[in-house]
């Protein structure tokens, strides 16, 4: 039962709704669940989206603690409340009566990498006749959902595919190759309790370990764990890129 909502500062990425309140208080949360990088907290008929930004965290702290300056939401659950912190207020906060999955932010998002629907032969599908490199359409959110930089780079060198390589050029077995490699990359990164640049804090408050383990993630100019080629940095589309010249040529 949320017995409490406190917005200290509304001013976030979307202002929170000022009606919010009057809209969820008194309502048991009935489910959390995940999309994309929405959490939503299913409330019966309706959900709060709440999304991180750039730099937000969510910690369970006793009802009482005293907020810090940058603590601007508590979810008040009896004596402990969910506290979203987010210095740089790139976050937000919102309502969607009814499906959550028809809010504007969420309508057109691609299926999330670790859904059954995320196989080799629907990537296959939506690839054809696409000329853009396959790391850009892995990381464009209205094809595919959840897969950052460093996921794309650590997929695409598990799966021997240069990054440039023009999507449409991928074949059913290079598609397939690189389902599984993407999903072995994510799956190990849950395990070891998430990737972590800088603000990422776990429900604990402790960061998150993955960096360790990458093959060419920010590795430029180190040998490759594999053939000990040099790993070579690009800059495509605006992001860094990583890649071993000699485990991912192009065709
Ligand atoms: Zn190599």
């Amino acid at each position: 039962m949320l017995t409490g909502l406190v917005v200290r500062n509304p001013r976030l990425r979307q202002p929170v709704p000022a009606a919010l309140a009057g809209t969820v208080v008194g309502r048991r949360l009935l489910r959390v669940s995940r999309r994309a990088k929405y959490l939503l907290l299913d409330f019966g008929d309706g959900s709060v989206i709440v999304h991180l930004g750039m730099s937000g965290s969510l910690r369970v702290v006793a009802a009482g603690e005293v907020p810090g300056g940058h603590d601007h939401v508590d979810f008040v659950f009896g004596t402990l409340a969910l506290r979203l912190r987010d210095p740089r207020r790139f976050g937000c906060v919102l309502w969607q009566a009814g499906d959550a999955a028809q809010h504007p932010l969420l309508a057109r998002l691609g299926p999330e990498p670790l859904e059954d629907a995320f196989d080799g032969a629907w990537l296959h599908r939506v690839t054809r006749g696409l000329r853009a490199p396959i790391k850009h359409v892995l990381m464009d959110s209205h094809r595919v959902v959840g897969i950052g930089n460093i996921y794309a780079s650590e997929g695409l060198f598990r799966a021997r595919i240069h990054p440039l390589e023009p999507a449409g050029r991928l074949g059913p077995q290079r598609c397939a190759r690189l389902v599984a490699a993407l999903r072995a990359t994510l799956g190990e990164a849950i395990a070891a309790g998430g990737s972590t640049l800088r603000d990422f804090v776990g429900g604990d408050g402790r960061p998150g370990y993955f960096q360790q383990q990458y093959f060419v993630y920010g590795r430029d100019g180190e040998p490759c764990r594999v053939c000990a080629a040099t790993i070579r940095r690009i800059v495509s589309g605006q992001r860094a890129t990583y890649f071993c010249p000699a485990c991912q040529r192009r065709t």
